[in-house]
């Protein structure tokens, strides 16, 4: 089962993993001389404010992402980028301590996903582009067929290849609620997690179970350009507070805007309501500024755990329905696993066995080092229920970041748990290493002699 000239391909979802699975596909084919045909369906408009044309998301993208895409040449345009961090700050319940990474390099930069918070269509023309938009015109540049309509169900021809029917549109949906559109070859789900396309491909029947997930909350907050870099300066900004139900919240500038987002086990809006009231972020907002009543915010699904066998035969599912990284990079793991299904496809071959052999290994890892990850944000329990150690954690950050040739261990572990690709497995290795265990050792034992304060 292999892909020749002239095979037509569908790609189900223009998110990041859609268009760059799409893209990464007609690249790789063409440099091996096949001529494929893909067609890409995707019905938001991600040249529109507000959720018409939003994938809710931080709008967080590394520095190595954009280096590995500089490096393929795809340079992301500046009008892309509303700002540039460099550095990040961590709040907790005993303070506050500014962080820089330790190579000048490890920027990172801030994107709207669509063309930004509803409301910001009165600022015309827009002052930046959307991210998503971008990406799908890289693929549409290189041929692939955007077609703007949602897929509705999702079988099989007599001889085994995927068909794909769509949602009729208004004018339509008298005649018949579906439409079939066409018989492919190989068949892409990159339907994220926060629709019905999942329900597709389990409905397929081939096994396929959606990862587990969680709710976040993000909302967008206009505070004008001016305020936002007085507030926040370049840095995003991190709080692991003692809010029950919040995993860890983050303020990140963007522009005229402060994306707030918060992470957690069931975070909802009376966490988010909570978490905004604390006085560790109340006092990052300008004096007697209140949260608008109804910022544009949503309550987006995150992938927290593995998928369940996410191909078959001419089936493969990537991006956030199959595997992603947890809580951070989202964006970078559809860059990496888009790649790895495009050149499996490509040079073994599109049977369950082909992505078997050539991109399960790839999620296996990624869910592998996952899995540290969920290790580390489950001890920070440890941080938050025990002062003296927060304390002593904040303690030698702070000696770290005054001791210019220190290898900065702790404060980098930490960069990369929030806002870095880098792998759980290397920010584990940081974070135990024998010199920040000691550190963090006689910090704590100084914390908890008598007369010291606790709060
Ligand atoms: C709160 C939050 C904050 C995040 N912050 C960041 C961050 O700062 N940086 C980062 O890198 N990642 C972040 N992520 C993760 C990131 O958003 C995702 O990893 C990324 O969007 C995954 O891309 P995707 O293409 O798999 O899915 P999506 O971006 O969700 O795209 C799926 C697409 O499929 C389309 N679709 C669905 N069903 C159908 C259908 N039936 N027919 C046709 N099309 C369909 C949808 O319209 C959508 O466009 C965050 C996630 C959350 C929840």
């Amino acid at each position: 089962m292999e892909l020749t000239s002239g095979a037509r391909v569908a790609v189900i979802g223009g998110g990041p993993a859609g268009a760059l699975s799409a893209y990464f596909l007609v690249d790789l084919a063409r440099q091996t001389g096949i001529e494929l045909q893909v067609d890409l369906f995707e019905p938001r408009e991600f040249t529109l404010t507000g959720p018409a044309g939003c994938n809710m998301c931080g709008g967080v993208i590394s520095e190595s992402l954009m280096q590995k895409m500089a490096a393929e040449g795809i340079i992301l345009p500046k009008e892309l980028l509303l700002d540039a961090i460099d550095s990040y700050v961590l709040h907790t319940d005993s303070g506050a301590e500014a962080i820089r990474p330790i190579h000048d390099e490890m920027r990172i930069a801030s994107i709207f996903r669509g063309a930004g918070p509803l409301g910001a269509e009165s600022q015309h023309p827009l002052p930046w582009s959307s991210f998503d938009h971008y990406l799908l015109g890289m693929a549409t540049g290189v041929g692939v067929r955007h077609i703007p309509r949602r897929v509705r169900r999702l079988d099989r021809d007599p001889e085994g290849r995927p068909r794909v029917h769509l949602q009729a549109a208004r004018g339509e949906e008298s005649a018949d609620p579906e439409l079939p559109f066409g018989v492919y070859d190989l068949l892409i789900g990159c339907v994220g997690l926060n629709g019905s396309g999942v329900r597709l491909f389990e409905e397929l029947g081939f096994g396929y179970r959606p990862p587990k997930t969680d709710r976040a909350w993000v909302a967008e907050l206009y505070m004008g350009a001016e305020e936002v870099h007085r507030r926040l300066g370049h840095a995003m900004h991190i709080f692991l507070l003692n809010v029950p139900g919040m995993k860890f919240a983050a303020l990140t500038p963007k522009g005229h805007y402060a994306t707030f987002i918060i992470l957690g086990e069931g975070v909802n809006e009376e966490v988010a309501r909570r978490v905004c009231h604390s006085p560790r972020i109340r006092e990052l907002f300008p004096e007697g500024w209140e949260t608008p009543v109804r910022p544009c915010h949503c309550q987006p699904r995150i992938n927290i755990g593995p998928p369940h066998r996410p191909f078959a035969d001419r089936v493969v599912l990537v991006g956030d329905c199959a595997t992603s990284r947890l809580y951070k990079d989202g964006i970078g793991a559809a860059y990496r696993m888009a790649k790895v299904c495009a050149y499996t496809a490509v040079t073994r071959g599109i049977s369950a066995e082909a992505f078997r052999q050539g991109y399960w290994p790839a999620c296996e890892e990624m869910d592998q080092d996952n899995a540290l990850g969920h290790l580390l944000f489950s001890m920070d329990g440890l941080l938050r229920h025990f002062a003296p150690f927060r304390r002593a954690m904040m303690a030698v950050i702070r000696a770290e970041q005054v001791r210019p040739a220190d290898p900065r261990r702790l404060s980098s572990a930490l960069w990369d748990t929030f806002t870095g690709s880098a792998s759980y497995r290397l920010i584990f290795r940081r974070a135990l290493h024998p010199v920040v265990l000691f550190r963090l050792l006689v910090a704590t034992l100084r914390e908890l002699l008598p007369g010291r304060r606790s709060h």
